[in-house]
């Protein structure tokens, strides 16, 4: 099966050190059994530092120590199982992280928005709708009788639109799909119900209104719900599927937009923060994707 990447996959490379929010810190990375076997398997002076840094409660996993952080950070930032024994020896999760994968027809790959380095690639990359293939992988053809890329590729073509601008593409969007932005309080209750990382985030999607919109980031904002419908809406399974992924995704459009307009963000940069809140708290938790959905 062939594997598809928007074109700006590759201009993602993890910047450790430099990050500003490493997602080696308020994670516990549960562990794959391949790596698990390669650990216990390894004879590097640092394996029985890996062995003794693993929980096996539950799925094993990295227990964190202090501030939550991954028992293999060290103090520059960098990560202590590469250095001592190789990238090679990274689990599933840390190798993959951040990107995601959808299978339909095709296998297509993304990077998801919780890591702010990929959140500013995707906000600084206008051609979300370009994509390329970057080789081949082991995958069933999946027995499909909706294609959501299909679907996909149409709203983009309504997203691209260049005789309209972003207010009016969204007005049109919402009108085909037959979405309402809803009731803000009834949005605020279920932003109040949701699980959070961080529970100074609760307060902070308390802004949330949907005639909140930042002046001059429509651009941005564009690209972000691009990001969103191509995460969340490609495997639909049918046409009221696709419907009721792509309210989730406009809803994560108003949150952003919200909190771009409360916060006062002026830059990529400081809207890729605000994404990257989101993506963290709501798309990396099932339960809370679920319950907006
Ligand atoms: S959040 Fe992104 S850039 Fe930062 S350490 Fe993780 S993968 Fe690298």
């Amino acid at each position: 099966m062939k594997l598809y990447a928007p074109k700006y996959y590759k201009k993602f490379k993890c910047i450790a050190d430099k990050c500003e929010h490493s997602c080696c810190i308020g994670w516990e990375i549960d562990i794959d059994s391949e790596s698990l076997e390669k650990y216990k398997s390894l004879k590097n002076s640092y394996g029985a530092d890996i062995i003794n840094s693993i929980s096996a409660e539950g799925t094993p996993h990295f227990r964190l120590c202090h501030g939550d952080r991954c028992p293999h950070l060290d103090e520059k930032g960098l990560c202590k199982i590469i250095l001592n024994v190789g990238e090679d020896y990274l689990c599933h999760i840390c190798r993959e992280h951040p990107r995601f994968y959808n299978f339909t027809k095709v296998a297509e790959v993304g990077l998801g928005m919780s890591c702010r380095e990929a959140a500013r690639i995707i906000l600084s990359s206008p051609d979300y709708d370009v994509f390329e293939v970057l080789g081949d992988v082991a995958a069933e053809d999946e027995e499909m009788h909706f294609d959501g890329r299909e679907e996909r590729q149409r709203l983009y073509a309504l997203l691209r639109a260049v005789n309209a601008d972003y207010p009016t593409k969204l007005a049109s969007i919402y009108r085909k799909y037959g979405i309402s932005a809803g009731e803000d309080g009834e949005w605020l209750e279920k932003i109040n119900a949701l699980e959070y990382l961080d529970p100074g985030h609760r307060e902070m999607f308390a802004c949330y209104s949907a005639k909140k919109r930042p002046l001059g980031m429509d651009a941005f904002l564009e690209r972000a719900l691009a990001y969103f419908i191509y995460r969340h809406c490609t495997e639909a399974n049918d046409e009221e599927d696709f419907s009721c992924r792509l309210g989730f995704c406009l809803f994560c459009e108003r949150l952003l937009a919200s909190l771009a307009a409360t916060e006062n963000a002026k830059t990529v940069t400081e809207l890729a923060v605000l994404a990257s809140i989101i993506s963290e708290e709501i798309e990396y938790c099932e339960d809370n994707t679920e319950a907006l959905k």
